[in-house]
């Protein structure tokens, strides 16, 4: 694959529980080794921590100056989308760069739940009690943009975590339509949003997939109509046999290691242990709870014991291969990566579900390199374990990621790192390099 395009976001913001670890400039992790009176973080605010003095500067003069008056002048909880609503208002003040995005403004106006948000950040703004904006952009005028951010907003991936780190606006990124289906994707780099094409040439009229494909289809469109206000019909809705292995459930069988598929295990042909309709329920709820965990966790060994648990609990009953269990097992992993101590079956934890996510979107896809990379991760931790995922993961980050993104320098040094050099040079340094 191929870098089409590189852009930085037009605003961006951290979620709250990165706030300390990355600056919220350039999204660059702040060296944790600095103790905490030399993080560089706002006096007035504390909302807002940078990597160095020259990005404190430089978001001081371009938006924080206001945001910070904005921030202070509310007692009410802001959310990253309303932060990130307010930083675009800031930035474009007396610009047009956003002229044009969708804004599905008589949508959001119509739906209550999107309308109580617009209005609760209109009074955020208002409460500030200064007259940030120029009388020229009236309520209509910054409801519009508000909606342009609903509808256009990008989650932040850094590499090195299983969820996003925060969210941003990406004028050029934001004119591409969705599909589930796409031959080009977005990564991250810090938070500059880089476009990969299976075409060498850009092409104005290319897809991005707007979710995560480790989502079922029905998990998908659902996400897509709540701020699009379409439906998703691309092959990979459409493939419905992947959403059956997605959403798939154990069988009756003790230990059998297959899953049930229309109804029979595919390993011993004994049927469901559950309904699909419950393992469909299961999997959503599973899911839920995967994505809302973090805000209530603290250590990481609390965070690796209540993943855990649930593992047990919902392993009984949905299978391996099953969507939410493998971002179980992601998370579990990542998890592990990060623990003081080397859990004891960590080369289990390391690899489980790993080819189920290459045999769902193959080596290549974004989601597939983030899963072998975390593997690696928790590989690397041991004192002996097999070349054969670092080899994975280097092939996947060079097609998803491309041979200058950190993630794929990482991968390639940890091989370099374990392999005896001059075998490394006969045997495999060709191969990566075609
Ligand atoms: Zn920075
Ligand atoms: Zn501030
Ligand atoms: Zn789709
Ligand atoms: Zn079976």
């Amino acid at each position: 694959m191929y870098t089409v395009a590189r852009e930085p976001p037009l605003a961006a913001v951290l979620s709250p529980e990165f706030q300390d670890t990355y600056c919220a400039t350039c999204f660059s992790e702040i060296d944790a080794s600095q103790s905490d009176s030399e993080i560089l973080t706002c006096d007035d605010c504390t909302q807002v921590s940078y990597c160095s003095l020259k990005c404190q500067r430089k978001d001081w003069k371009t938006v924080h100056q206001l945001e910070c008056e904005i921030l202070r002048g509310t007692s009410q909880k802001m959310t990253v989308t309303m932060r990130l609503c307010v930083r675009v208002l800031l930035s474009t003040i007396g610009k047009s760069d956003i002229d044009g995005l969708e804004t599905n403004y008589k949508e959001f106006r119509s739906s209550p739940k999107h309308n109580q948000f617009l209005s609760d950040v209109l009074t955020i703004i208002k409460a500030s009690g200064h007259n940030i904006f120029p009388k020229s952009m009236d309520n209509n005028k910054m409801i519009a943009i508000i909606c342009t951010v609903l509808c256009n907003s990008f989650g932040i991936i850094a590499e090195k975590r299983v969820e996003p780190i925060g969210s941003g606006l990406y004028v050029g990124l934001a004119k591409h339509n969705h599909s589930c289906a796409s031959s080009c994707h977005v990564v991250f780099d810090g938070n500059q949003a880089i476009l990969r094409s299976r075409d060498r040439q850009y092409c104005k009229n290319t897809t991005i997939s707007y979710v995560s494909r480790m989502l079922p289809t029905f998990e998908r469109q659902k996400s897509i109509r709540n701020v699009h206000f379409i439906t998703c019909r691309c092959e990979m809705c459409l493939n419905e046999d992947l959403d059956l292995t997605g959403l798939a459930s154990k069988c009756q069988t003790s230990k059998c290691q297959g899953f049930v598929k229309n109804g029979s295990c595919t390993t011993c042909g004994k049927s469901a242990l559950i309904p699909f309709e419950q393992s469909t329920q299961s999997t959503s709820k599973l899911l839920d709870i995967l994505e809302n965990r973090h805000k209530s966790m603290d250590t990481v060994q609390d965070e690796y014991r209540h993943l855990q648990n649930l593992r047990e609990d919902y392993g009984r009953i949905l299978a391996d291969c099953n969507v939410a269990i493998l971002q179980l097992d992601e998370q579990l992993a990542y998890c592990a990566s990060e623990m003081k101590n080397v859990p004891e079956d960590m080369e289990l934890v390391a690899l489980r579900g790993v080819q189920h996510f290459i045999s769902r979107l193959g080596i290549g896809a974004p989601e597939v390199t983030r899963r072998l990379y975390i593997a690696c991760k928790c590989l690397s931790r041991l004192q002996k374990y097999s070349m054969e995922i670092p080899k994975l993961a280097v092939q996947s980050s060079l097609e998803s990621h491309g041979e200058d993104h950190p993630i794929s320098k990482f991968l390639a040094d940890l091989i370099i790192r374990n392999l005896e050099i001059q075998e490394f040079r006969n045997s495999e340094i060709q191969k990566f390099e075609i």
